[in-house]
């Protein structure tokens, strides 16, 4: 009897992985499709300069809205898309929308708004990348110090002597450079000092714990504020991640991040909507 349960979990398995594989070779053609179909969009969550409260920034941020499925989130899509060169065509794209629609913002509201966009590990070994930065920048207008890359620290230790190669290629160009999702990777700061990097953001993560109960919220407190310290020291921005709640602002004020980024802020939304409702 055992034998035949046994059995059956086997073929079990053996289904839900053929489906799951399946599934995500259809993703993949359909994602090969979405670039020229006009599938893919961004939306834009504003930063903000937690003195203010006022938007400095924009993070472009990837939305796949599939003919079937719909709404595709990044962190389901992007994956495929690093298996293979469509990370590179969809990197490519979504740089150019993002500086022009950033530079056509600014140009309408008469703002000096910066725009933040994420690059992925495998765009960092593409020889490409960085001429295609300068070509973006140039055809949208966007002056280079007005667009901040932000890459994940696991991405950064994958191939660090190339990744500080095109870094310091990226910023001949003149654009600012930013550390994504920092603290959940195993980077020190003393490593990723010897890149020539502008901003830290903090991951949403240690925000989060602030709104834990009393003790592990003061444990969260002193990790953000000795990574602000440090960071300080080292002349690096910071930006908090996940700031949800008036109390997370507040206590991000407190520990003297200088940017914050978080439902309380902004939601992700489409360009259009970014200079309604006073935001
Ligand atoms: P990320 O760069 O760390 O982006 C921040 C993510 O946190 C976004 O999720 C954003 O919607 C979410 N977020 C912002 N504020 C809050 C908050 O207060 N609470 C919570 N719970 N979440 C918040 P999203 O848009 O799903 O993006 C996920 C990840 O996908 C991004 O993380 C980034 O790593 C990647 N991604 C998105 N767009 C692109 C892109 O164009 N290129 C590349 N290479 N990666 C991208
Ligand atoms: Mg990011
Ligand atoms: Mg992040
Ligand atoms: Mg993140």
């Amino acid at each position: 009897q055992a034998k035949t349960r046994g059995r059956g979990r086997y073929e079990f398995f053996d289904v839900e992985l053929r489906e799951r594989v399946q599934r995500q070779l259809r993703l993949e053609q359909d994602l090969r499709a979405a670039v020229p179909d006009g599938q893919l969009w961004l939306a834009y969550q504003p930063i903000v300069d937690v003195g203010t409260d006022r938007p400095v920034s924009v993070e472009a941020l990837l939305r796949w809205t599939h003919p079937v499925h719909g709404v595709v989130p990044p962190a389901e899509f992007i994956p495929l898309a690093e298996e293979s060169d469509l990370i590179n065509i969809i990197g490519d794209h979504m740089l150019r929308t993002a500086t022009q629609e950033v530079a056509e913002l600014r140009a309408r509201h008469g703002t000096d708004l910066r725009l933040a966009v994420n690059l992925s590990a495998r765009q960092l070994d593409d020889a490409a990348l960085v001429p295609a930065v300068h070509d973006a920048l140039r055809a949208a207008g966007l002056p280079p110090d007005a667009l901040c890359l932000e890459i994940t620290e696991s991405a950064l230790m994958r191939e660090p002597q190339t990744a500080a190669e095109v870094l310091s290629a990226l910023r001949g160009l003149g654009v600012r450079l930013a550390i994504d999702d920092f603290g959940t990777g195993y980077s020190s700061l003393a490593q990723l000092r010897r890149l020539p990097l502008d901003t830290l953001k903090v991951d949403r993560s240690f925000v989060f714990g602030l709104g834990e109960p009393e003790e592990r919220a003061k444990d969260a407190e002193a990790i953000i504020a000795s990574i602000v310290a440090m960071a300080h020291a080292v002349g690096l921005t910071v930006i908090a991640e996940g700031a949800e709640n008036e109390r997370h602002a507040r206590i991000l004020r407190k520990l003297e991040c200088d940017q914050a980024q978080g439902y309380h802020f902004g939601k992700p939304v489409p360009a259009a909507n970014l200079f309604r409702d006073g935001q």
